[in-house]
């Protein structure tokens, strides 16, 4: 098992939400080793209301700052032998989709077009890779 912290974080400002000035918040999405986490923060510097947010699903809004700042990362699965039913496996267990999703997925891996952020795609290659099959995740440099 690979225990590596990988971390991408961002910051922007929002709203306070106890005096309606402009705030910092930070947040970040981090895999550490096989498992995702995320969580929002922010200190006001005008009345000092402190929010910090995480736990559940990545929410929507974080991923679309992530992706817009860092890019996407894309999940590449190195080459030959093909083992697309061991893949396919991997694939299944960590996405939580139906068949049909997964051979998509698949066909998106084995054609270097699978992307998410950077954690994301990370960690489905360090699953990948402990099933014996190599593959990265990289970002892309569009
Ligand atoms: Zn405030």
């Amino acid at each position: 098992m690979e225990n590596s912290i990988l971390v991408e974080s961002i910051r922007y400002p929002a709203v306070c939400q106890g005096c309606g000035a402009e705030a910092e918040w930070c947040g970040v999405q981090a895999l550490v080793g096989e498992v995702l986490r995320w969580d929002v923060e922010s200190t006001c510097p005008t009345c000092g209301y402190a929010l910090a947010v995480c736990g559940g699903d990545l929410p929507e809004e974080l991923r679309g700052r992530l992706l817009s700042e860092h890019g996407q990362a894309r999940l590449r699965r190195v080459a030959p032998p093909p083992r697309n039913a061991a893949t396919m496996r991997v694939l299944w267990a960590e996405l939580g989709i139906g068949l049909d999703g997964v051979r998509a997925v698949l066909e998106q891996v084995l054609t270097g077009l699978y992307s998410g952020t950077l954690p994301e795609t990370e960690l489905l290659a360090r699953k990948l890779r402990a099933s014996g099959i190599e593959a990265t995740a990289s970002r892309t440099a569009d």
